[in-house]
């Protein structure tokens, strides 16, 4: 017989994972949490002085190459540094961070030039520049080829013509990671992906958007009226932009699976704090066993996820495609929080509908997760496609 396994994370994670999630651990209780309730009240967190800190620590290139700044450690401490995230008391501070470690950058570490790498991935990675992902336009979300932002070609630059909604990091980023149409031809190949700088001129935050959750993390929608940007700035070929957005969308959707996963479990604990307190007709309200019950099926449910998610870094780790696994994570993680955090705030009674609890801005939070880097019809539709229903 082999020694007794502990707990399931000894399976997967050592000493040195261990001390990578005390170190964001640390960082989050001591840098992050004591703050949230002031960044989130001035709907904005300030990304460019924290990331400086998080850079200095190494904790925004965790998975990048050491020649860029990056650590160079694999998928499981990606996963180690991402669950620790979902401790943060406003997720939307931990989306904003994962903005700049896997939504803005992957695709300038994968396909971006050196001149690229060295002057914007490694600044995203040293915390000096603030990331955003700038997709989605006014006119078009979920069907990401229907964009209508032009990047046209004149002799050794392109000009970009367009608007784009929804932009986390929108206000604050440096640097815009844009999906632009090339081509007016029909198809996946008349797309290009490029770094805008935000300080060109013609580049414009149009508004700061007001929003039902997530008020820490600043949105924006974009103006880009006739931006001159030079070449170098295309990323990988072009032509082959929405081929590389939809790799990018990989790393993106991941990235919200273990912090979703940590998040609905501290929902769970500070709920069960709360319950063992209340004395409703005259018992501690934990001693319902149909609380006792719910909170058992949801503990059961976000363990699954956890497993599932171990699976997909798996799947990475051995280089093959997760697309089919992280599209149904991502479709469970935001059913998963979101019924999670209407359960727990129905138990806080009263006190869950208040401002000034934690619940209700677990509950307010919760609700973009099914929308936001792909809303669940669309997983759905991702799904369907991989098995072939139609
Ligand atoms: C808080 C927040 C932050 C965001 N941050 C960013 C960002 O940083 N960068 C960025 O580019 N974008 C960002 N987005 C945009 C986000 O990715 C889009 O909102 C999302 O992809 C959906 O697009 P849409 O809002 O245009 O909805 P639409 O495409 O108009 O769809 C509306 C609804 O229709 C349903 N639907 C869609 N397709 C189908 C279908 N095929 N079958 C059945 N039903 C369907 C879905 O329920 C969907 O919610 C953010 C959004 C939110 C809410």
């Amino acid at each position: 017989m082999g020694k007794a396994i502990k707990t399931s994370e000894q399976l997967y994670f050592t000493k040195d994972h261990e001390l990578v999630r005390r170190a964001v651990r640390d960082f989050v209780n001591k840098e992050i949490n004591p703050h949230v309730d002031e960044w989130e009240e001035a709907g904005i967190a300030p990304l460019k002085r924290l990331f400086k800190k998080m850079g200095k620590l190494g904790f925004l290139g965790i998975r990048y190459d050491p020649k860029y700044g990056g650590q160079g450690l694999d998928y499981w401490y990606e996963t180690v540094f991402l669950e620790e995230l979902g401790h943060i008391k406003a997720l939307g501070l931990a989306v904003a961070i994962t903005v700049q470690t896997n939504m803005a950058t992957p695709a300038i570490d994968e396909f971006g030039s050196e001149f690229l790498k060295q002057t914007y991935l490694k600044a995203a990675i040293e915390g000096k520049k603030v990331g955003a992902i700038a997709v989605t336009e006014p006119g078009a979300g979920s069907d990401v080829a229907a964009l209508a932002t032009t990047a046209e070609r004149r002799s050794n630059h392109y000009v970009i013509n367009g608007s784009k909604m929804y932009i986390t990091n929108g206000t604050q980023a440096d640097f815009y990671t844009l999906l632009a149409r090339t081509s007016e031809d029909p198809g996946y190949h008349s797309f290009s992906l490029f770094v805008i700088p935000a300080d060109l001129p013609g580049v414009e935050v149009s508004r700061k958007l007001e929003k039902l959750g997530v008020w820490i993390s600043d949105t924006a929608e974009l103006y880009f009226d006739q931006v001159k940007v030079p070449v170098d700035h295309l990323i990988g070929k072009e032509g082959e932009g929405f081929i590389y957005q939809m790799q990018q969308f990989q790393h993106e959707r991941f990235s919200l699976l273990p912090f979703a996963c940590t998040a609905a479990r501290d929902i769970i604990d500070l709920t069960v704090a709360y319950v063992r307190d209340r004395v409703v007709f005259g018992k501690p309200l934990i001693r319902r066993q149909v609380l006792q019950h719910r909170l058992a099926d949801w503990v059961t449910e976000i363990e699954s996820l956890k497993q599932f998610i171990y699976h997909m870094v798996r799947m990475k780790q051995a280089g093959l495609d997760a697309t089919r696994e992280i599209s149904m994570g991502k479709l469970i993680a935001g059913q998963l929080l979101n019924k999670v955090a209407d359960g727990c705030l129905q138990m806080h009674g009263g006190m869950g509908y208040m401002k000034e609890s934690v619940i209700s801005r677990y509950y307010r939070d919760a609700r973009g997760l099914s929308i936001g880097g792909g809303a669940d019809e669309v997983l759905r539709g991702v799904i369907a496609k991989i098995e072939n229903f139609a």
